[in-house]
């Protein structure tokens, strides 16, 4: 059976029973990720995370690139968030200061995150090409990465003035000296470091990507669907008793901090002269702010 429904963004898909394939759909931008998208693609994993027919979700993407991150060029992104239902108990998406943004990003990024890791069934992430800063906040909330031969993973933030992007999974993903390496300098991991340090879990070409994830995903869907919940939840826990979860609040408050410091210096969250020209040109961003 295969049932497909589409919205603007994300397509839902089950190619297999016992199988959901959620798939980024805005190749053009290099799945740049907007309101709009980040509450479709939260859609699609309520939606599999609620069938009880579904067993395994893989999470694939459509074009070159898995993500270049969120999309820096959307326009009043806190007047958006009344364009939806939200699913955490923030409130003052519109307020003055550094509320809304605070409120903003700790409803659709580090909360979809953090919601998307503690869905109660298997999740795969299929990557290809680049996964650059938001880009690794849907992928590390996945349970198990695959990743082609020319993928590679980027958290520019600190070249922009942020010290590491909102869901701060570094530390646990790639240890603590590379996470320092990989946020100091804003260099690539190549699918191959992230095999070697543990951030995936299986490497292959382009062509072999969508196979590789389903013969995974057959795999862990003949597996008792209460027992692989328990599974997850007994390691999303032991992550959270060494403290992730403390470290990440932590970390997203100096993340908040960090925004407001930009704000009263130029009104803009990030370092405006750490961003390419183009973005600069895409914000609508004077020269004279640069300096
Ligand atoms: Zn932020």
């Amino acid at each position: 059976m295969d049932v497909k429904t589409e919205s603007t963004y994300i397509l839902y898909e089950t190619p297999e029973d016992g199988i959901a394939r959620i798939v980024l759909n805005r190749p053009e931008t290099a799945n740049a990720q907007d309101t709009k998208f980040l509450y479709e693609l939260n859609a699609a994993f309520d939606r599999a995370a609620h069938d009880d027919d579904i067993r395994v979700i893989i999470l694939a993407a459509n074009g070159k690139h898995f993500s270049s991150g969120h999309d820096l060029a959307e326009k009043d992104p806190h007047q958006h968030m009344h364009d939806y239902d939200t699913v955490g108990t923030m409130c003052g998406f519109t307020c003055a200061g550094a509320e809304a943004q605070m409120s903003r990003e700790e409803e659709i990024y580090v909360g979809f995150s953090e919601r998307w890791r503690n869905i109660a069934k298997p999740t795969i992430a299929a990557v290809q090409g680049k996964c650059i800063a938001g880009g690794l906040m849907l992928v590390w909330p996945c349970d198990l990465i695959i990743a082609t031969d020319d993928a590679s993973f980027t958290d520019p933030t600190v070249s922009f003035g942020v010290g590491g992007v909102e869901y701060f999974m570094h530390l646990w993903e790639v240890g603590a000296r590379k996470a320092k390496e990989m946020l100091f300098t804003s260099d690539s991991l190549s699918a191959q470091d992230a095999l070697t340090l543990g951030m995936v879990n299986k490497v292959v070409s382009r062509d072999e990507l969508q196979e590789a994830s389903m013969v995974m995903a057959r795999k862990i869907a003949a597996k008792s669907r209460f027992a692989l919940k328990l599974t997850k939840k007994a390691i999303n826990a032991s992550q959270d008793a060494q403290g992730r979860g403390l470290a990440m609040q932590n970390a997203f408050h100096l993340h908040q901090l960090a925004h407001t410091h930009w704000l009263k210096l130029y009104d803009l969250l990030l370092d405006p002269t750490g961003l390419p020209e183009a973005t600069q040109k895409a914000l609508g961003m004077k020269p004279a702010a640069t300096k």
